[in-house]
Parts: C-alpha cells; sequence; structure tokens
C-alpha cells in the first residue's frame, strides 16, 4: 500500500513575525516545527504501512529549510521525504497550496491513501484535506480517530463527532484527516536517527511536477489578506455591590443603558 503523509512545517512559536507589506508570515526567521496534527499522520501511516506493508511517503509544500525537518521523519519509519519548493509557491492560500499538492502527489505516482493532520496551527482552516481530495477527484473523511479497517482498495474509519463518532466506508485511493485521539507518535529510534542523518530529501520545483504556475502561489490564490493586526486586549471590570437583588438591579440597568437589551 502506497500511503502518502503531508506535513506542514509551522512556527513553533506565538511570536509570529508579519511581513506588513504582504501580510504573510515570515517564515524564514520563525522556530519551524512539524505541525503537531501531522505528526499523528506520520505515525498512522507507519502503523498502517507495519499493518498491510508498503511505504511511506510525506510530502511538503514549503521554504528549502522544510527539508530539514522532513528528514527527521526518516528516524520514526518514513521512506521517503519529498519536498515541493520554488518561488511560485510563495504565498499560497489553500486552493493554490491544494493544488501544488495535488501535483507533487500525482508526480510519486500510484498512492493508495493520502493521511494529513486535521488543522494546521497557523493557517487553522483545515480545509487543505479536502481541498486536496478534490483536486485528485478522491473520497474523503475528516476527523478520523481511528481506522478500523484498511485493505487493498477499501478503508473503513471513526470520524470524531461533536457527540460521539461515525462509521465511515470508502474505497482507496482516498483522503483522511486525523485528529489527535488516533494515536501515540514514537520516539525515533537511534537506528532510525541514524537512517535519517544519511538521508537525503527529494527536492522538486514547480516546473518537476508539471504545476502551471498560474495556479501556484500568489498567482493562484483567489483570496488575499488584506490586514492583519493584533487585538488589543481591554479588560475592565467593575464590581457590584449590594444584595443579590440590588445588584442584578443595577446590572439590567447597566445592560439597558448600553442598549444590549431591548425592553418593550
Ligand atoms: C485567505 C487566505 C490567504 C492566505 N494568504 C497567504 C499568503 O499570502 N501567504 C502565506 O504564507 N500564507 C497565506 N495563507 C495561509 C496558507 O493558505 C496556508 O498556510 C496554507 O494554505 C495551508 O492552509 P492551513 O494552514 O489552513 O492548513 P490546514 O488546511 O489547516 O491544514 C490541514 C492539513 O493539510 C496539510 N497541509 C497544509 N498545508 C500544507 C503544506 N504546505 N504542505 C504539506 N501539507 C500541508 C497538513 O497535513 C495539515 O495538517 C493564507 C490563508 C488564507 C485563508
Amino acid at each position: 500500500m502506497n500511503i502518502v503523509v503531508c506535513v506542514k512545517q509551522v512556527p513553533g512559536t506565538s511570536e509570529v513575525k508579519i511581513n506588513k507589506e504582504t501580510n504573510t508570515i515570515i517564515r524564514d526567521e520563525a522556530e519551524a516545527i512539524i505541525n503537531p496534527f501531522d505528526e499523528y499522520a506520520i505515525e498512522e501511516g507507519v502503523r498502517v504501512k507495519e499493518n498491510v506493508g508498503g511505504s511511506v511517503t510525506v510530502i511538503s509544500m514549503g521554504i528549502p529549510k522544510t527539508a530539514e525537518l522532513l528528514r527527521e521523519t526518516i528516524a520514526v519509519g518514513v521512506d521517503e521525504a519529498v519536498l515541493l519548493t520554488d518561488k511560485a509557491f510563495a504565498g499560497a492560500d489553500t486552493l493554490a497550496t491544494s493544488y501544488t499538492l495535488s501535483m507533487g502527489i500525482k508526480k510519486l505516482g500510484d498512492y493508495d491513501l493520502i493521511i494529513c493532520g486535521k488543522q494546521a496551527t497557523d493557517g487553522d482552516t483545515a480545509q487543505v484535506g479536502p481541498s486536496l481530495a478534490e483536486k485528485l477527484g478522491v473520497p474523503h473523511t475528516t476527523n478520523v480517530r481511528k481506522i478500523e479497517e484498511i485493505k487493498e482498495g477499501y478503508i473503513r474509519c471513526q470520524r470524531m463527532t461533536d457527540d460521539g463518532y461515525e462509521v465511515v466506508e470508502m474505497p482507496l485511493p482516498a483522503v483522511i484527516t486525523v485528529v489527535k485521539e488516533i494515536n501515540e507518535p514514537r520516539y525515533p529510534s537511534i537506528k532510525g536517527k541514524l537512517k535519517a542523518k544519511k538521508y537525503e530529501v527529494k527536492i522538486l520545483n514547480a516546473e518537476d511536477i508539471g504545476a502551471d504556475i498560474s495556479l501556484c502561489g500568489l498567482n493562484g490564490s483567489p483570496t488575499r489578506v488584506i490586514k492583519t493586526f493584533t487585538p488589543v486586549h481591554e479588560i475592565k471590570a467593575e464590581m457590584i455591590e449590594g444584595t443579590a437583588c440590588e445588584q442584578a438591579e443595577k446590572l439590567a440597568d447597566k445592560l439597558l443603558s448600553m442598549q444590549f437589551v431591548k425592553c418593550k
């Protein structure tokens, strides 16, 4: 079974710097980590491989530095790591990201299962998994908390909902996005670390994957960040004194004067 895991590099800190002119994250300067949800996606990919055989390839669209993080995944059982990097990919919104990833995945050859994290901790849209499935023309299930059964051409999984879970069956190839409840990621072994050290991440640019650059990066992004700002936190607390009845009356007066409550 050919398993592909989508991995995004995200800032490892909330001290994110924004380029004021382009309104984009300055990714070169931020301390980078693998998106935490993607660690669970990697672990699940490796577990599926261990159960049914096959190989796991991680793929990322990102800046050249991302290769360092991808190399580390070899230490936990990933077989191949591929980085899609090109100036033409910069400034991508979720649509352009999904397009680029879909072209990269097609370039890899046959695939059975694509695993994404539920969402990225920076962009936070949770759109890339479903959008990628659309681009590839395959079914998808989001928020997967357990793979119940997987075999050639078929997967049955549990999809987490607000009040429990649903059981979803799909034909393969398909995309799933996973939640943290799905597993406990393993630590790298010494042997794995040594293997990772020697591993060379495969680097592909727009031309290599046959991408139409009008659909990549800022060019291919119908959405634009118009403005970014840090919200100002103003906490004004006022204690209302008196008996419970007096407090309720005073509170009601205040709310009425603020026109939060309309009385007939
Ligand atoms: C309106 C809008 C405009 C934007 N403009 C810009 C911009 O100008 N510049 C900019 O830098 N960013 C921009 N972004 C952010 C950019 O779209 C996202 O970083 C990117 O598309 C991924 O979306 P996300 O972070 O919400 O991922 P999610 O959809 O939350 O991620 C879900 C999963 O998809 C996979 N995934 C996501 N991104 C990647 C990736 N790059 N490689 C591999 N796997 C991935 C991972 O498995 C991840 O767990 C913009 C976002 C929006 C909504």
